[in-house]
């Protein structure tokens, strides 16, 4: 089900996400901080803007004025254009080559790496259009490879209808290890861009660094920067290699509000059967944010808890559609009420849910992702 963002929603299934603009503006200011003047910034705002909502986040950006968003999903650009959003849009990889009429009837900008690519572009399009070519320099996903980049530049100049606008790479590292490497296959990237330019080939945007490359403060003579984790507060470099100050997390919350609150002294007893099973208290609540909502019971030997007004709740249930949780005597609670159940940071933060459920933070923001509306407060 595609997320309902009507606000009468919030009573209809009051579950919903919280994402803070201001600090989205910050880190796109960050970012602009750590560049050359003129050098653009192409907001990677893939996979929902990484669990945020591609439509709030790419809005605020566009607000900001950051020169392209890109994505790997065609739908989510057409959701960018659903949501009055009109910068560039460039589709990183993502798109069969007989798709390319779609794309280029939406005006996305295609990424191609290889001749058939190339070729659907050609064929599609009636006017010399403009794509990006991606250079697999070491990441080992998607591109051509580096040794061949130059002679699919050359079979592409032969093609009629296609113009290259950019050429990019991507790396991405976690630890010091993945840095060296990145660091070694990087300078055959800008090898490659060296060499080209001295044969007279002249490409408008040029791009190789994004966030761990970012954090690390690396700087290039590249035309463009292509970061995604550090616009949304996350880091992909281990903790030890770069903090992520002053980045802030763009998420602020996950909340879902109480449909029911039980008073169990009157049995059956804790420690039976069904949900008094993991019962220590005489009242439990339940709220509808459940498996279908994107939560996930924790990993074997972890604990999770919900904010109720700032106290943790345990959970004692995750099913379906359901979230329970058991409510100490002292604590006054009433259908309708908040409970948090991720907070941005503090405690039941993304990173402590995330722990409970064995993931890394963008694995858990993903299991929300696109399942509840998404407030920019
Ligand atoms: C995801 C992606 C990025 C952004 O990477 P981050 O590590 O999130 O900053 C940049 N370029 C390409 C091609 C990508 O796929």
């Amino acid at each position: 089900m595609p997320p309902d963002n009507d606000p009468a929603a919030l009573s209809r299934h009051p579950t919903w996400m919280e994402i803070d603009a201001a600090a989205l503006r910050h880190n796109l200011a960050e970012v602009r901080r750590r560049v050359m003047d003129g050098v653009q910034i192409i907001a990677s705002v893939k996979a929902n803007a990484y669990g945020h909502g591609i439509q709030p986040v790419a809005r605020i950006l566009a607000a900001a004025g950051v020169d392209m968003l890109a994505t790997g999903s065609f739908a989510e650009a057409c959701a960018l254009r659903d949501a009055g959003v009109r910068v560039p849009v460039l589709l990183l990889a993502g798109a069969l080559p007989e798709a390319m009429g779609a794309v280029l009837a939406r005006g996305f900008i295609p990424t191609v790496y290889d001749l058939d690519g190339a070729r659907a572009v050609d064929q599609a399009a009636g006017a010399p259009t403009p794509v990006f070519v991606k250079v697999d320099c070491g990441l080992g996903r998607v591109g051509v490879a580096l040794d061949e980049a130059a002679a699919l530049l050359d079979d592409i100049a032969a093609l009629r209808n296609i113009r290259v606008q950019g050429l990019y790479t991507h790396v991405s590292f976690n630890d010091s290890q993945g840095m060296a490497y990145t660091q070694e296959r990087l300078r055959l990237f800008y090898d490659l861009l060296g060499s080209l330019q001295a044969a007279g080939v002249n490409i408008p945007i040029t791009q190789a660094l994004a966030s761990s490359a970012l954090l690390m403060g690396w700087r290039d003579n590249c035309t463009a920067v292509c970061p995604g984790h550090i616009l949304f507060g996350l880091s992909p470099v281990a903790p030890d290699l770069a903090g992520l100050a002053p980045f802030r997390p763009v998420l602020r919350a996950i909340k879902s509000r109480v449909l029911q609150v039980r008073d169990h002294s009157s049995g059956p007893d804790t420690g039976t059967g069904g949900y008094h099973r993991n019962r220590r208290q005489r009242r439990t609540a339940v709220a509808p944010c459940g498996m279908n909502d994107g939560y996930r019971a924790p990993v074997d030997g972890h604990e999770a808890q919900v904010l109720h007004f700032g106290r943790p709740l345990r959970v004692i249930g995750v099913s379906l559609e359901h979230l329970t949780v058991e409510v100490p005597d002292d604590v006054e609670i009433a259908v309708g009420d908040e409970l948090v159940v991720v907070a941005g940071d503090g405690p039941v933060g993304l990173h402590d849910v995330a722990a409970w459920q064995k993931q890394r933070p963008l694995e858990t923001l993903m299991t929300f992702s696109a399942r509840m509306p998404v407030l920019a407060v």
